[in-house]
């Protein structure tokens, strides 16, 4: 099989056009049409000439997940459902919000993690993403608000652009009731942990925020989430610019390791440690993550302890309402309870975002996506026969 284009780095493919006897400004070029126009084929790549074009696709192939499955919310939430070239799937989900519209990715097949609250973890893992295949998560949603790359091109670098009242998306029925119609944020928050799939990860990272070559979103509106790999986020934040959220989950390093296995090779200690000597900007701030577990660690205690943890760290608390899935007995805590939890963390100064989830329904928020395996659980359902409650999702 022909090795598909998007898998090398630009300077591979850089190395490569020097041995065919091109410039190396060829590659960006290249580069340009794959990631700002989206071409499907180098055919379209009018300003090479055709002996360089027919000799890409006589080396190369360019590679397109199969859009398999989309479910819809009311709230324009869109869940979609990515078959890739081995068969395998895996999820993204569409957030439309006032000014932003957010895609959260996946870089694994499932995940071998193994949080105990977290459907994607019932999974175990079953293969990391490549590079190409984190970024054409981006591409083909995008496709879905703009089939037609000339239009696409259109919002480029008009920030915060509303197309206005309830937009269309074209070709597959698909609407979006927010007015912005261009990706403005790229979380990685879906299936799998993307510091475990490191090498992968930062290099689609580059091609996401590359605004010469790539797509071109700022690494100020990418956030990715790790459930703590203390040396890899390190490494991330010397090596990138992105937004660093931290799945925290519990105060107490003894809970955490009940909830979390992964603290047993990084402890809360070391993890805290790590993150008060991470060098982030002064106007940054880290998010940490807290699914909150009914009766587990939603006591007012457990807000204290949390405060007491966090104290003096330059950061922002998300709180997360457990999402019920098949398969988990947690429970979400009722909304005084959820209430409580946050206005504690406030009173002690924090900055605290409680996600009201929204779209649970269609399994689509924090911890439901479970690629194909969730679709049939969930019984494949279909976009008009979707109810969604609600869904926020801040990084
Ligand atoms: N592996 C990464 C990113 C994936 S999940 C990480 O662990 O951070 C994104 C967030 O959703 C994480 O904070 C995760 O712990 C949380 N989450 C997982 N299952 C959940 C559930 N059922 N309800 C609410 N949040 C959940």
């Amino acid at each position: 099989m022909k090795p598909n284009v998007k898998d090398l780095s630009k300077e591979q493919f850089a190395s490569y056009l020097k041995e065919q006897g091109q410039p190396s400004y060829r590659a960006a070029q290249v580069w340009q049409w794959l990631y700002q126009k989206r071409a499907l084929s180098f055919d379209e790549m009018s300003n090479l000439s055709g002996a360089l074009r027919r000799q890409l696709a006589a080396d190369f192939s360019i590679s397109r997940p199969r859009g398999a499955r989309q479910s819809e919310s009311r709230d324009g939430t869109v869940k979609f459902l990515f078959e890739l070239a081995d068969g395998e799937t895996i999820e993204s989900v569409l957030i439309p919000e006032a000014k932003r519209l957010t895609l959260c990715i996946s870089t694994q097949v499932g995940c071998g993690f193994g949080c105990a609250f977290c459907a994607t973890a019932l999974m175990g893992l079953k293969r990391n993403l490549r590079a190409s295949e984190i970024v054409d998560q981006v591409l083909e949603a995008s496709r879905t608000l703009h089939p037609h790359p000339s239009l696409a091109l259109e919002g480029r670098g008009q920030e915060g652009r509303s197309f206005g009242g309830r937009g269309r998306g074209q070709g597959r029925g698909i609407s979006y009731r927010a007015g912005e119609r261009r990706i403005t944020h790229v979380v990685l928050m879906g299936m799998g942990e993307p510091l475990a799939n490191y090498t992968q990860t930062v290099k689609a990272l580059e091609v996401l925020s590359n605004a010469a070559w790539g797509i071109g979103i700022s690494p100020r509106r990418i956030t990715l989430s790790s459930v703590g790999l203390v040396p890899q986020i390190q490494k991330l934040m010397e090596e990138t610019r992105v937004n660093l959220a931290i799945s925290l989950h519990a105060a107490r390093g003894e809970l955490r390791g009940e909830l979390m296995p992964v603290n047993r090779k990084y402890s809360l200690r070391q993890l805290i440690d790590c993150c008060r000597s991470l060098p982030i900007p002064r106007r940054k701030r880290i998010t940490f993550e807290y699914v909150l577990l009914k009766g587990v660690n939603d006591s007012e205690e457990d807000a204290r302890e949390l405060c007491r943890l966090l104290s003096g760290i330059r950061c922002k608390v998300n709180v997360i309402p457990f999402n019920p899935h098949p398969g988990s007995s947690f429970e979400r805590p009722g909304d005084s309870d959820i209430n409580r939890f946050g206005q504690i963390l406030l009173e002690q100064g924090f900055q605290v975002n409680v996600r009201r989830p929204r779209g649970d329904d269609i399994q689509a928020a924090c911890g439901q996506l479970q690629g194909e395996q969730g679709t049939k659980a969930e019984g494949g359902r279909r976009t008009d026969e979707i109810h969604p409650s609600s869904f926020i999702l801040h990084p």
